[in-house]
Order: C-alpha cells, then sequence, then structure tokens
C-alpha cells in the first residue's frame, strides 16, 4: 500500500482498467471562489494517487484529464455533485460516467440519515477513517503526512463500497432510479455553478 504524489499531473499509465475512485480537496465549499488543490485517484489496487496544482495553476493535465473524461471508466465518488463541479470549473472536463455512493446510501439506507464517508466506511466495510485533516490548508507548498493520508483514505474504499451498494440497490429495486440520478449529477453540478446551488427547481415554490 502506498500513495503517490504527483505534481500537476499524473503519470502516464498508472492504472489497471475498470472503475477508477476520485475524489477531489479544494481551498473551501464555494467553487468559484475556492481554488482546486488536490484530485485523489485509485483503481480499487493497493495505491492512491494524488495529484497536487499550485497556486496560479493552468490545469493543463492532459494525463489526469484523460482518465476523467474517459466514457469507458467508471468514475466512483462519495457526494459527486461537489466534485464533478469542480472538475468541470477547473479542468474543463465531465468526469462522467458516475456512480455517487452517498446517492446509493441514500436510495437504500433508508433506516438512517447517516450518509457521510465515516459512516458508510464503518458500517459498509468495518473501517474506521479519520475525517481529522478535512478541514485544513490544502493550498500550502506542501501537504503534511496526515494530510497525504486523510485524502488517500477519500478514494482507498470506494472500490469495495461500490460492489456493496450495487447489491443493495439491486435488492432494494432502484438500480435504475439510482441510474438516472447518476446520469444528471452532471447537470446538477452545472446548476451549482449557474447559481442554482439550494434551490430545488423541481418544488412547487
Ligand atoms: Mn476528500
Amino acid at each position: 500500500m502506498a500513495v503517490h504524489f504527483h505534481e500537476e499531473d499524473l503519470p502516464e499509465g498508472v492504472f489497471g482498467p475498470g472503475p477508477i475512485a476520485v475524489d477531489t480537496e479544494t481551498m473551501g465549499l464555494i467553487t468559484a471562489r475556492d481554488r482546486l488543490c488536490v484530485v485523489q485517484l485509485s483503481d480499487g489496487g493497493s495505491d492512491e494517487h494524488l495529484v497536487r496544482f499550485a497556486p496560479g495553476s493552468d490545469y493543463a493535465a492532459p494525463n489526469l484529464k484523460a482518465v476523467l473524461a474517459d466514457p469507458l471508466r467508471l468514475k466512483l465518488f462519495h457526494f459527486a455533485r461537489f466534485d464533478l463541479a469542480a472538475i468541470e470549473h477547473y479542468l474543463g472536463v465531465t468526469a462522467t460516467p458516475v456512480f455517487c455512493t452517498k446517492i446509493a446510501s441514500k436510495l437504500t439506507r433508508t433506516y438512517t440519515d447517516r450518509h457521510g464517508l465515516k459512516d458508510l466506511v464503518r458500517e459498509l466495510l468495518g473501517k474506521e477513517i479519520s475525517k481529522q485533516q478535512q478541514s485544513s490548508d490544502w493550498g500550502g507548498a506542501d501537504l503534511s503526512d496526515a494530510q497525504r493520508d486523510y485524502a488517500a483514505s477519500d478514494v482507498r474504499y470506494l472500490h469495495a463500497m461500490h460492489a456493496i451498494l450495487v447489491e443493495r440497490l439491486e435488492r432494494e429495486g432502484r438500480t435504475a432510479m439510482a441510474q438516472a440520478c447518476f446520469e444528471f449529477l452532471p447537470t446538477r453540478a452545472r446548476l451549482d455553478l449557474a447559481g442554482w446551488p439550494d434551490r430545488d427547481i423541481f418544488s412547487h415554490d
């Protein structure tokens, strides 16, 4: 198990075939204001890859973009809505097709309102992850070991949870509904970017 750190882009050919787990760290929650600092990726093997972007980056990253935009590769996220907006705004690509473990959790784990990554990893896999570095400064010249570990752990368990959640969706008869939600996610992210972050445009009011 190793965490690989890269500046500005992935090396070529670091991933095996199949789905890729993806997460992002930014300077904050307002995408247009708070720049994209780190993209974390895993192919479900024992290694994670972190791509760090410096202040003033041009976000060229051709290898990273090729992986994210690959229409044959499923991208696994937890709360894809946020990451898709950051990826589209800063990298200019739409990271589809998508599977979101948070949406799959909400559509299947109707017995709880705890759908955070930490809760999901604990219940489905019996593992503990720390969220201590979540609100740390991702924009500095170097990332601490604690930040690297945290960033990597956010993509480490998405493949295992994806496998379980696919079964749960099937069991509860909600696979097609989940798929339709996943297909809408890029539009949901664009609504966030375009100025409808909180307004539910499906509601009567
Ligand atoms: Mn994260």
